[in-house]
């Protein structure tokens, strides 16, 4: 299960808490533990939303994110190519090369 961090506005204290998956996208109906407010603001821990967030270019990686971005672009250009095939398919008109 995962955990999420929490913040509370007003007096800055952060802690954790476990939360469901599909409560993710909602912010916690807990108040503060610490002061008792519902100032609470959730953290993004990167859990579960982007992989990449935690890479740094070059520094963690060891250089493994040129390699990294060279196959995110292959991804990216087989679907750009994916659509141009649609779009030229619909107007009659072909790309050269
Ligand atoms: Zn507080």
């Amino acid at each position: 299960m995962p955990t999420y961090d929490y913040k509370c506005s007003a007096c800055e204290n952060l802690w954790e808490e476990f939360s469901l998956i599909n409560d993710r996208d909602q912010p916690t109906n807990n108040p503060c533990p610490e002061c008792g407010k519902e100032e609470v603001t959730r953290e993004v821990t990167g859990y579960g939303i982007c992989v990449d967030t935690n890479i740094t270019p070059n520094k963690k990686t060891g250089g493994q994110w040129n390699e990294l971005m060279q196959k995110m672009n292959k991804t990216l250009s087989k679907d750009a190519q994916a659509g141009l095939d649609r779009a030229s398919s619909r107007s009659g008109q072909r790309w050269s090369g």
